[in-house]
């Protein structure tokens, strides 16, 4: 029987992972809650990935939805479900042990929400709860030094938001949330294959596109996909060609919309800190990091080199791992 366990989870607009001290990550899902719409309030019947492939396959009542969409919690009572069952899934202490849960959640959270997530927590068998800032956690996990007085840069690039912040002496010194990351480029993905082929495509398949062949800078060996969807025309299937420079023109705006918040958060640095990072480079995290050519593009436009973290979709997660490791 355990007398303290400690856990870390990272509460993703996409993404939800868990990590346990002396396990490491044990949960990597979906930030996805099927719920059963004929019970008021809604009753939650399943989450992660279980609740992704409900999406299309079950009854009309039930629906599946991302409760953290856009970057704030957008539905309150599912993502404290979501939350309360992964939770349940990781406590494997006596119900009496002292069980410490530090949470990351997104910047753009407000006090409110912030305060609903630690109820959650309590409430799913927390003992002590902590929440730490997603970019200081993006930061630890990718193993810059933010305890240092150098100034280091980070940008966490996920679903729906990208964080770009300049840590320094354990502190953010100043940072930038857009909501333009991953999702958006899926939307801009669906809205120029709609204007340019009157084809509509859904979201697993925008997405589809743009890990399989998307860009934010030109690359070797770019080649085509073919996408089905339905014609807009006379509503029957229909399939298109579509090349890798077509998916770099539609997700245009959104990447430079990231380009410009590391650009404004660069002019907000100290020239001290400006000089560290200059010298240090950039670190990319979150999944959008994966993008190809991102890190190619964001070196050519801030003329400041860019490397991406060692596997991006885990370093928040690892970073919550590494502070609870710390802290005992
Ligand atoms: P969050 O922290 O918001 O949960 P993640 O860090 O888990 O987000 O990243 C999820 C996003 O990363 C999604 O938009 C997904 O499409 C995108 N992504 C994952 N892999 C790739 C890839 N290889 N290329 C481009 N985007 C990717
Ligand atoms: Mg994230």
């Amino acid at each position: 029987m355990l007398f303290s366990q400690d856990i870390g989870i990272d509460l993703g607009t996409s993404n939800t992972l868990v990590f346990v001290k002396g396990k490491g990550i044990i949960i990597r899902e979906p930030s996805v809650v099927a719920v059963d719409q004929r019970f008021n309030p809604v009753r939650v019947v399943a989450v992660g990935s279980e609740a992704k492939e409900m999406i299309g396959r079950t009854p009309g009542s039930i629906a599946a939805l991302r409760p953290l969409r856009d970057g704030v919690i957008a539905d309150f009572d599912a993502t404290a479900e979501m939350l309360k069952k992964f939770i349940r899934k990781a406590i494997t202490a006596s119900p009496f042990a002292k069980t410490r849960i530090m949470i990351c959640v997104p910047s753009g959270v407000t006090e409110v929400e912030r305060r609903a997530v630690n109820d959650a927590a309590k409430s799913a068998g927390a003992r002590y709860v902590s929440l730490i800032e997603e970019p200081m956690a993006a930061a630890i996990g990718a193993g810059l030094p933010v305890e240092n007085a150098t100034g280091s840069m980070i940008v966490d690039i996920g679903g729906g938001t990208a964080e770009v912040a300049v840590v320094a002496l354990g502190d953010i010194v100043t940072s930038r949330s857009v909501k333009v990351a991953g999702d958006s480029c899926d939307e801009a993905i669906i809205n120029y294959i709609r204007k340019k082929y009157n084809l509509l495509i859904g979201e697993r398949t925008a997405e589809d596109i743009k890990i399989q062949i998307g860009s934010a800078y030109p690359y070797e060996g770019e080649g085509a996909m073919n996408v089905k969807g339905r014609n807009l025309v006379d509503g029957l299937p229909k399939d298109v060609e579509i090349t890798a420079e077509e998916v770099r023109e539609a997700m245009k705006d959104c990447v430079n919309q990231v380009l410009d918040a590391v650009r404004t958060t660069l002019e907000n640095t100290p020239p001290e800190l400006a000089a560290d990072i200059i010298d240090r480079g950039i670190t990319l995290t979150g999944g959008g990091a994966l993008l190809r050519g991102l890190d190619k593009l964001i070196e050519k436009e801030a003329g400041i080199p860019v490397r991406v973290a060692d596997n991006p979709l885990d370093c928040v997660v690892e970073g919550t791992g590494i502070c609870l490791e710390k802290h005992h």
